[in-house]
């Protein structure tokens, strides 16, 4: 098990990374900026897969799958999008390797092997699934296409954080295509609440919905819609995106539809996505300096059962009682695991599943079996009691839905503490360096300002809140007029 990890107020960002490894949910990669993921961390991701799938599909959407290449005609169709990308992509050349004359034993790039047209490993699929809706989409009747695609994508990222900021990352995206502006619109603003809602609900993370300044749009929307979080270090985490694409791509490929009074028209698109990074959301939200703290929604196992035993007697009385308990649970719908290996000691077993942030442990001993008992401890608070065992099932069910509470309420005070409202850029800066968290000041509308602002400060404008008041005010830099308050900080 290896020494304790740094601890969060020693170095944040250590700590963050040694939590990845030690607790076994992803590891680097002989892939520069590409990551393992471990079987532990990839249970935790199913979770949220599972839950995000059914959402999507009670709203209508259906699942599909495109290629992983696209084309670089298709690829620069849409210009905007494009450019955004270009800069990080990767592009293969070539579709074979032969011997090398040269260096027997290596190969080397078969020059005879060239594409005649370069193929870019999809950063984003709008330009191939479009490139597809155009033979989807003649008429009315063929609209709304809600469709949604689990995949992986590649972003070539220079400064890369195990699940924060990957070059390879798994996640969803999904992309529709409506007959009116409003539909588009409304699709964009459902999945966005559908992202808030499962973070907040199934992942326990409070966040902030809003719309993204022209700076931080994705490139090619008109309109991106987004879920901010607050991590424990102060600094904001964009956890999902949902984007409104206007005709841009149906202009680009081409996409138009006979509309119910005979004309012509361009089809409306969203776009919508959540990615890996969700893993760093939960950890950095939750986890303390023992490891991983995990809301029950989202533990692989909910319950651990420990016995704790001098001989193989004292094991088969303590096994009856957890393989009956561990029944009972699962009866439940509660996820158990009786962990009765006899290659480590309890004590081991107590730190690792501490590590991994299983919610509840409980350990049965001789003398529990004597009494009747176990003992629980809780992961979140670090408390143990003693239960009787035939009221241990019904106070875990309870404690289940308790604990997600908890852990909402206790990331929302957090949360809450850190929207700090300030009226000049010197409360600004002072509020950012010694507190950190959002910041909510009014802005003047323009880019320039935002820029200079994280020239600065470093400091970006995280959303424009939905649910705020209009409020009059003069820009926190350069005090010209300002319609509402906007939240700034720094970010992941
Ligand atoms: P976008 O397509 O840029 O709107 O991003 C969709 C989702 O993927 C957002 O939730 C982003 O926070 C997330 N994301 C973007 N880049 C990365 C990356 N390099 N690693 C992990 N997640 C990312």
């Amino acid at each position: 098990m290896g020494k304790k990890l740094t601890t969060r107020s020693e170095d944040y960002s250590k700590w963050y990374n040694e939590l990845v490894v030690k607790a076994d949910l992803a590891e680097n990669s002989a892939v520069r900026g590409c990551m393992v993921i471990k079987p532990y961390g990839y249970a935790i991701w199913e979770k949220m897969q599972a839950q995000l799938d059914k959402m999507f599909k009670e709203t209508g959407h259906q699942n599909a799958y495109f290629p992983l290449f696209v084309p670089k005609s298709l690829f620069e169709a849409e210009e905007k999008n494009a450019e955004g990308f270009a800069k990080e992509c990767a592009v293969v050349t070539h579709y074979r390797l032969k011997n090398n004359p040269d260096e027997p034993g290596k190969l080397m790039v078969d020059p005879e092997a060239k594409l005649d047209e370069e193929l870019v490993v999809r950063p984003t699929s709008e330009a191939i699934i479009w490139n597809t809706y155009k033979n989807w989409v003649q008429s009315y009747r063929d609209l709304p296409i809600l469709i949604n695609q689990w995949a992986n994508v590649v972003r070539w990222e220079m400064r890369t954080r195990l699940f924060l900021r990957t070059a390879e990352f798994l996640w969803q995206e999904g992309h529709t295509a409506h007959a009116t502006k409003q539909e588009a619109l409304d699709e964009a603003m459902q999945m966005n609440n559908i992202y808030a809602t499962f973070a907040e609900e199934f992942m326990a993370i409070p966040v902030v919905k809003g719309s993204k300044t022209e700076n931080e749009r994705f490139a090619g929307a008109e309109e991106t819609y987004c879920i901010e979080a607050l991590m424990q270090d102060g600094k904001a985490l964009q956890a999902g995106t949902s984007h409104f694409l206007g005709q841009n791509f149906a202009k680009a490929f081409d996409v138009k539809f006979a509309t119910k009074e005979g004309g012509l028209e361009h089809v409306w698109a969203t776009s919508w996505g959540v990615s890996t990074r969700l893993m760093g959301a939960l950890i950095m939200t939750h986890s303390d300096d023992n490891g991983l703290v995990l809301p029950p929604n989202l533990a692989p196992i909910q319950v651990v059962i420990v016995p704790i035993y001098k001989n193989d007697e004292q094991l088969d009385q303590i096994s009856e009682v957890a393989n009956k308990l561990a029944s009972d649970l699962r009866a439940k719908g509660i996820s158990v695991k009786y962990d009765d290996r006899d290659t480590q000691k309890p004590g081991w077993k107590f730190a690792q599943y501490e590590l991994q942030g299983v919610p509840v442990r409980l350990a049965i001993g001789p003398k529990d079996i004597e009494k009747g008992t176990v003992e629980l401890a809780r992961r979140d608070l670090l408390t143990k009691e003693f239960v009787n065992q035939d009221e241990v099932v019904e106070k875990i069910s309870g404690l289940m839905t308790e604990m997600q509470n908890s852990l909402f309420e206790k990331a929302k005070s957090f949360r809450d503490l850190h929207i700090t409202e300030v009226e000049s850029f010197d409360e600004f800066k002072k509020v950012l360096k010694e507190k950190g968290g959002f910041i909510s000041a009014h802005w003047d509308g323009s880019s320039e300002t935002e820029n200079k602002i994280k020239e600065l400060t470093k400091a970006t404008i995280r959303c424009v809140p939905f649910n705020q008041e209009k409020e009059e005010g003069s820009c926190v830099l350069t005090g010209k007029p300002s319609s509402q308050r906007v939240l700034f900080a720094k970010a992941y």
